[in-house]
């Protein structure tokens, strides 16, 4: 038995927690808020296994143009912020070319369709069956053309990996969604995938479930890590936490904190932001307007309108383009009452060129990274944690692992 820090506790830390736990650690969990209150908190609550081919830059100059004249609705960027972000977008475009990007996606399917099974270990002894919706999503299509071409694609998925959809009609849409106010072209329904009525709530409930094993949470800042001896210390509120490893597990923050032992991590910082409406009748299921990059979320604290991308480094101020126009366009399909919070919510998908996460030892002896899952964390964060916890004991020889190892990335 070995102890070991795990600092960040949202879904990612959290899990991982959990699974060192199982596997006989003992674990401290540390982060400077409550458990599942950032970026875990303030996702679309979607445990995409769906999702088997992870966002790849665009390749093609229309599209391209598309994103820097801001055409649509997907990226936001500002030219102040580009010094900050060209050397890491730089190697997303070409870790998106065809044959690095076949690689990235034969390891992130097979993450991917594990991915209901990971989170069922957990969400069944926490007692959160009340949070999960099993009843997949939907993307909804204004245009002829985007609704072709996402019906063939929907049957590639089927084919390729066995990813179950339902191509609904126009008029199968209206009848599926009645609350809808609009006549639409069609839709794709991910039935396979699950929704979270409260993403950070559900983070907050594996974290009791670790508490109540007899793991601890403290509250500490994971910027005091220090080598020790042959160990690691970290300063908390409870005083000094010591231990033979330490894995990073901070999402966005990660590269912060490994800047001061180091590393260089390329990572794509991929803001979303999001807000509550209150709606009596809204939609029965998670809807994604394609055409507008909007998602359209029914969760307890109300509906919750989110958008795409904005490329912006830690700390730049929040934009209001993409939040305003994924407004404009949820209201156009569903009666959305006032809105909740007073401003937007805001949190970063912490994106790696390659496309996926880091997880596995690093240079330094006990010190290990697990980050970087980018628009999928809420949904991998209990299978990478797994792989971890297989990693940490010399356990698995798991092939699926090797590409997902610092010592994999040529940054590491
Ligand atoms: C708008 C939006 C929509 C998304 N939708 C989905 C979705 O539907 N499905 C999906 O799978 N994923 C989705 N994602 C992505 C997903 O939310 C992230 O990949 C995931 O939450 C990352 O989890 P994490 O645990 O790595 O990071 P976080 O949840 O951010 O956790 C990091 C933790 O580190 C802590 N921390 C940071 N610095 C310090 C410090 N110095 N000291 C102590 N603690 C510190 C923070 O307090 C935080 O608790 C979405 C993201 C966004 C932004």
């Amino acid at each position: 038995m070995t102890t070991s820090i795990v600092l960040g506790a949202g879904m990612v830390g959290v899990s991982t927690a959990l699974a060192l736990q199982e596997t006989g650690h003992q674990v401290v969990l540390v982060d400077r808020k409550a458990p599942g209150r950032e970026t875990s908190y303030g996702n679309a609550g979607i445990i995409q296994t769906e999702a088997v081919e992870p966002y790849a830059f665009p390749r093609s100059v229309r599209e391209i143009a598309s994103v820097i004249l801001k055409r649509g609705n997907d990226v936001d960027w500002r030219l102040r912020d580009m010094p900050h972000l060209a050397g890491p977008l730089w190697r997303y475009f070409a870790q998106s070319a065809p044959a690095p990007y076949a690689s990235t996606v034969a390891a992130y399917s097979q993450l991917v369709l594990r991915a209901g099974e990971s989170h069922q270990r957990f969400i069944e002894p926490a007692g959160a069956d009340d949070l999960i919706v099993r009843q997949g999503w939907r993307a909804v299509y204004r245009t002829a053309e985007k609704f072709e071409a996402a019906a063939t694609a929907a049957e590639r998925m089927m084919q390729a990996y066995g990813v179950p959809s339902n191509v609904m009609s126009a008029d199968e849409l209206a009848a599926g969604e009645p609350r809808m106010r609009r006549r639409l072209t069609g839709a794709v329904h991910w039935t396979s995938p699950w929704t979270c009525l409260d993403p950070g709530e559900l983070v907050a409930r594996y974290a009791a479930l670790f508490a109540k094993r007899g793991g601890a949470i403290v509250r500490g800042d994971a910027t005091t890590l220090q080598q020790h001896g042959a160990g690691w210390r970290v300063s908390s509120v409870e005083g000094t936490v010591t231990a033979q490893n330490a894995i990073v597990a901070l999402g966005p923050w990660s590269p912060v904190l490994l800047r001061a032992f180091g590393y260089r991590i390329p990572m794509v910082f991929k803001r979303g932001y999001h807000r509550h409406f209150t709606l009596d009748d809204g939609p029965r299921i998670s809807t994604l307007d394609v055409d507008n990059a909007t998602l359209i979320a029914p969760m307890n604290a109300g509906v919750r309108v989110l958008t795409g991308a904005h490329l912006a480094p830690p700390g730049a101020a929040p934009a209001s383009r993409q939040i305003s126009h994924a407004v404009t366009a949820a209201r156009d399909l569903f009666a959305l009452g006032d809105p909740i919070e007073e401003t937007p919510w805001s949190g970063t998908r912490p994106c790696m060129p390659d496309m996926l996460p880091v997880v596995g030892p690093s240079r330094h002896k006990g010190l290990w990274f697990h980050f970087g899952h980018g628009h999928q964390g809420f949904t991998l964060g209990p299978t990478t944690a797994l792989l971890l916890a297989e990693q940490f004991d010399g356990r698995s020889q798991n092939p699926l692992a090797l590409p997902l190892m610092p010592s994999a990335r040529n940054w590491a």
